[in-house]
């Protein structure tokens, strides 16, 4: 056996809630070859396997008596091009910022809104990461997969990995069933612009900028999110934490006579989005503390941990904040958060 696994093995710097629990296993990941044995071990013990990019979507609510596997997989290279695309070929475990980066140097447009999202490559298609307009459905080509119950490698295409808002068929029918090895990008060539959304424009107006390019787009990006997110290397946390509930205009006008200043953004002629941020700092929970645990001061859409939460306290948080949301605005809230 070439990989090393190590028993007993403390999860905390794995996963940006820094919540302490302990894998029963845990190994990394390098090559195809490693996955097969990580299974093969997993097999061996009758253990499940929980893959982890950067762990920056996870909550940790026991101790995980799996087999823990950090995918490593690296590598990203233009695979084929035509005159409007590049087609790039990206290793799951590639850091998601630092390949942002790369396209931009390269100028391979399509995910410069995507920027300074953590985590990795592989992770992007198992929810739709989405920010400032744009979600990796619009950029997505196919995504190479393993299968840990039959050892098949499988192409999921497009229209295969059924993506929705923060969701996917890895996230559903398929959960546990497949790693992910490597995501297929097609990007463009000559950029289309999406800067109407999230304050980009202004940003961009307070830099300056006369000519529009992918490399200013994401400097106002990663300016924007440095100004209102917290930093999980300074206090932890997995972003969102709820998903933004997506309801029918006829419950938006219920909603409306309960509360008259809701915001909304259209979602077709008969859905609309509701910011989940809103609805839970009207019920009071922004900036709260309870033990270790809190609502962040400046997004109420964000649990932290400012110290020593257990996984479990950050659960009974967001089940407080679920019904006390549901009591105020009848709206049933949803975890963005895989918890385990
Ligand atoms: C500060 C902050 C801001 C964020 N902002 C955004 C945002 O704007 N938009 C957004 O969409 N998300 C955002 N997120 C959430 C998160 O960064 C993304 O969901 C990211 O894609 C998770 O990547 P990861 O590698 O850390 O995944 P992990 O947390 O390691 O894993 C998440 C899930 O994917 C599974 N998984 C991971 N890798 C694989 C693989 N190779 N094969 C199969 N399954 C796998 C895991 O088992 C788990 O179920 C934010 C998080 C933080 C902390």
């Amino acid at each position: 056996m070439s990989i090393e696994i190590s028993e007993n093995y403390s999860l905390r710097p794995y996963n940006t809630f820094g919540i302490d629990v302990q894998a029963r296993f845990f190994t990394r990941a390098y090559s195809h070859s490693d996955l097969n044995e990580a299974i093969a071990f997993a097999k061996s013990k009758n253990l499940e396997i929980l893959v982890l990019g950067g762990g920056s979507n996870v909550l940790f609510t026991q101790d995980q008596n799996k087999v823990v596997v950090l995918n490593r997989l690296m590598g990203k290279q233009v695979e084929q091009e035509n005159e409007n695309n590049y087609f790039v070929g990206v290793g799951a475990g590639e850091n998601w910022h630092e390949f942002v980066q790369t396209a931009i140097h390269n100028n391979w447009a399509g995910i410069e809104n995507l920027s300074l999202i953590p985590g990795c490559v592989g992770a992007g298609p198992m929810q739709n990461i989405g920010a400032y307009g744009v979600e990796l459905s619009d950029v997505l080509h196919s995504v190479e997969a393993l299968n840990i119950h039959t050892n098949e490698n499988h192409v999921f295409s497009l229209n295969e990995c059924e993506l929705g808002y923060r969701e996917s068929i890895f996230k559903r029918k398929e959960k546990g069933n497949w790693i992910i090895t490597k995501v297929n990008f097609e990007l463009l060539k000559r950029p289309r612009f999406k800067v109407e959304y999230g304050a980009i424009q202004n940003e961009l107006e307070k830099m300056n900028v006369d000519i529009l390019s992918i490399e200013a787009v994401s400097q106002a990006v990663c300016q924007i999110r440095s100004s209102k997110l917290p930093d999980p290397k300074v206090l932890g946390n997995a972003g969102s934490f709820f998903k933004n509930p997506t309801i029918t205009i006829a419950q938006y006008d219920q909603l409306k006579q309960i509360d008259e200043h809701v915001p909304f953004y259209p979602v077709s002629d008969l859905e609309v989005k509701v910011p989940a941020g809103y609805l839970i700092e009207k019920c009071g929970w922004k900036g709260k503390q309870i033990g270790s645990c809190g609502v962040h001061h400046l997004q109420a859409l964000v649990l932290v941990n400012h110290g020593n939460a257990k996984g479990i306290e950050l659960k009974n948080l967001s089940e407080e904040i679920i019904q006390s949301v549901h009591e105020k605005y009848a709206i049933k809230l949803e975890r963005e958060v895989n918890l385990y």
